[in-house]
């Protein structure tokens, strides 16, 4: 169902209003984990300061480590929703197991689905069975195909509002964090029907490359960029080394839109 033989036209994903995949690049930023009200406010300000629409930041936060931050929780989707109601930005998180999804889904605008959980094939389900927006991000190692089969457990429980992330997927190269697989946006495009975003922090994992990168995906046709924001990356809980604070993410916003304006 998701392929483009059973459907030409390209699906346009609404998130209240945002028009996810009309030729418009969207761009969701965000810290990695929601650590504090003031934390998520502060770059939900700088967000809406660009005229910008979606806000990401993790709750359930599925680690490497079991001793590392696995985020806040319930008290975390609250914040993002005061967050939300106070600026009208749209909330994109991830749930990592189908018994969180129902008590979320009041929280949250995009369910995300990350790459550890790709495979979860009941969570996939069950995102395939509620009336909400998904973003699927591609697995550690997954193939193209294996990709698009977990984006179609989605789509054959009924919820056809799915977006595709490609995030970088794990090669020998220890340059970056993972390999980002730049072609997988237009062998998406042309086999499925369905957004393709390109998140530049994880698959990078290096600030220099995010620009660069961003620049990458929109060149190659994706529907969104996705990447993180902390307003002080250095005591970040998660992610310390690759976010980007406030005033390195108005540099990266300002030349992307130079950059969109040229190309
Ligand atoms: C994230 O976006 O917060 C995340 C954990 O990314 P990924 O699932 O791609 O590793
Ligand atoms: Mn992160």
């Amino acid at each position: 169902l998701v392929s483009r033989k059973r459907k030409s036209e390209d699906t346009i994903v609404d998130v209240n209003g945002e028009k996810i995949g009309n030729g418009e690049p969207t761009f969701i930023f965000g810290p990695c984990a929601v650590e504090s009200y003031e934390q998520v406010r502060a770059v939900a300000d700088s967000i809406k300061a660009k005229g910008l629409t979606m806000l990401r930041g993790g709750a359930y936060k599925p680690r490497t480590s079991p001793y590392d931050f696995q985020g806040l929780g319930l008290e975390g989707l609250k914040i993002l929703k005061r967050v939300a109601d106070e600026t009208g930005l749209s909330i994109v998180t991830e749930i990592i197991t189908p018994s969180h999804l129902e008590e979320a889904l009041d929280y949250i605008d995009v369910i995300q689905i990350g790459a550890r959980n790709m495979q979860n094939f009941e969570l996939l389900k069950e995102a395939g069975m509620v009336n909400k927006p998904v973003l699927l991000k591609r697995g550690l190692s997954a193939t193209i195909d294996e990709f698009i089969n977990a984006a179609e457990y989605i789509i054959s429980k009924g919820n056809t509002q799915i977006m595709l992330c490609e995030r970088g997927i794990r090669t020998y190269e220890r340059a970056t964090r993972n390999t980002l697989d730049i072609s997988a946006v237009p062998i998406l495009k042309q086999e499925t029907h369905l957004p393709v975003f390109v998140d530049v922090t994880h698959s990078t994992g290096r600030k220099d490359l995010l620009l660069p990168t961003a620049k990458a995906a929109i060149a190659v046709g994706a529907d969104g960029v996705m990447a993180e924001v902390h307003p002080d990356p250095a005591v970040a809980l998660s992610d310390a080394a690759q976010q980007m604070d406030i005033q390195q993410f108005d540099e990266f916003y300002e030349e992307i839109q130079k950059f969109m304006k040229t190309h």
